[in-house]
């Protein structure tokens, strides 16, 4: 996998404002916030997109995502908030090294705008593909 700039952090060859640290996940300030609090929380291991991530690893930011999401809401004092996970350049991803945005939405102006074109799922389709899913994530 190509160094990116979160390798960089990782390996502090460039600063971050630390938020947690363990064994398998690190958490920071994001330098362009869409609001106050806006954290990243990624996986030492890298991997571009989540698919790609182990299960270890995703277990381990699991475990610690909802302890810094009450983090966030207790030092903003920001009841609501996002997260997002982007994964490719057409879903907004920039920076390829797996990670979580905790995004504080104290109002309707700041923190994350999300467009939602919403379509309507057909009954018969919808058990297809239904179906497709499970046998695939069986494998
Ligand atoms: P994404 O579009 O999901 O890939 O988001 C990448 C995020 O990384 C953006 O919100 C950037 O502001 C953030 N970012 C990029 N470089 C740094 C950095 N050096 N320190 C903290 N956050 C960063």
């Amino acid at each position: 996998m190509a160094e990116t700039i979160f390798t960089k952090i990782l390996s502090g060859d460039i600063p971050c404002h630390k938020v947690y640290e363990d064994d398998h996940v690190l958490a920071f300030l994001d330098i362009g916030p869409l609001s106050e609090g806006h954290t990243l929380v990624i996986p030492k291991r890298p991997a571009e997109t989540l698919d790609q991530l182990s299960d270890e690893a995703s277990a381990a930011i699991g475990r610690v995502l909802p302890r810094i999401c009450r983090a966030v809401k207790k030092v903003t004092g920001v009841a609501q908030y996002n997260l997002l996970q982007n994964n490719g350049p057409l879903a907004h991803q920039a920076v390829f090294h797996v990670h979580f945005h905790i995004i504080p939405k104290p109002d309707a102006e700041q923190g994350l705008e999300v467009a939602w074109p919403a379509g309507k799922l057909d009954g018969e389709a919808g058990q297809a593909l239904a179906a497709d899913l499970r046998a695939a994530i069986a494998g």
